[in-house]
């Protein structure tokens, strides 16, 4: 059944409330709609642990450094409803800008350390338009429980952070990566990826496997990032923004994988940004 679709935290708070109430589990899905299966594994997941389950659809305008990759963002908000059909979805909260920021709205949130590097380092401002959005998405539905995907690695180590720094009673939980079957993270922006660029893009996702396979076998990532890099631009791809192994916990970065690590990049392809990651 296609779900209800809420557009004001009044409606979606009296809901919640009757829930919690009623001693029921509040599981949400933040996303920015565009959904994939990435996305839906996300839902699946709260679904499995959740009783209620609340995916919020909301393209966030504090969190675009680029007006332009705003305006062109995709969005589909009739497909979204259909594909979540197939779920127990109990809400789609989809807030209008002035329901998140109402007139007057003057608070940033701001997790430093973590968002000086990678993606935080080349989009400024980005992180705190994130990190604000999911404060109020954490308030306005009082979830008990919030999933976000590894393939925005750093998006989740910062939502744990300041879920943790704000005392905000919900548990982060990270799901894996979706590709598509030729190794390419799922992601709403592949749909601005032209045809003939497409047949490009799955570098990106070898070039990293075979760096993290290097990286195992006893190699340091100062030897292998340059032949990572040339493999991708060699496919096509016209600039590699950052191609770092990182420590999973603060995101400091490593030559050898001495701790848990994980291997990220960003890179541009036929002037679309993609972002992937892996573990090693
Ligand atoms: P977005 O709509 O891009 O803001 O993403 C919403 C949520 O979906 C975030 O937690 C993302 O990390 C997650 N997500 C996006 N792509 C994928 C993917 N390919 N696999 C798993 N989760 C994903």
């Amino acid at each position: 059944m296609t779900p209800q679709i809420i557009r004001t935290k009044a409606e979606l708070r009296a809901l919640v409330n009757g829930w919690k109430r009623a001693g029921e589990r509040v599981g949400v899905v933040p996303t920015m709609g565009a959904l994939h299966e990435g996305h839906l594994s996300l839902v699946q997941a709260a679904q499995d642990a959740c009783d209620r389950v609340i995916v919020t659809i909301f393209v966030n305008p504090k969190q675009f450094n680029n007006p332009s990759d705003l305006d062109s963002y995709p969005r589909t908000e009739e497909d979204d409803a259909r594909k979540l059909a197939r779920f127990d979805v109990d809400v789609v909260y989809v807030p209008g800008v002035d329901q998140v920021y109402p007139e007057g709205f003057a608070t940033t949130v701001s997790v430093s350390g973590l968002t000086d590097v990678l993606c935080g380092a080349h989009r400024p401002g980005h992180f705190d338009g994130v990190a604000t959005v999911v404060t109020k998405l954490f308030t306005q539905t009082g979830a008990d429980q919030a999933f976000f995907g590894e393939k925005d690695f750093q998006q989740l180590q910062v939502v744990k952070r300041l879920a943790a720094d704000l005392d905000i009673p919900v548990e982060v939980i990270g799901c894996p990566t979706i590709r598509e079957e030729d190794g390419l993270a799922m992601s709403s922006r592949n749909l601005l990826i032209s045809d003939r660029a497409r047949i490009k893009a799955p570098a990106l996702h070898e070039a990293l496997s075979e760096m993290a396979a290097g990286l195992r076998a006893g190699g340091t990532a100062t030897d292998l990032r340059q032949k990572a890099e040339a493999k991708i631009l060699a496919a096509g791809f016209t600039e590699v923004e950052y191609l770092d192994l990182r420590a999973c916990d603060d995101l400091s970065l490593l030559d050898t994988p001495s701790r848990e690590a994980r291997l990220l990049v960003a890179a541009w392809l036929a002037g679309v940004r993609l972002i992937d990651n892996i573990a090693v």
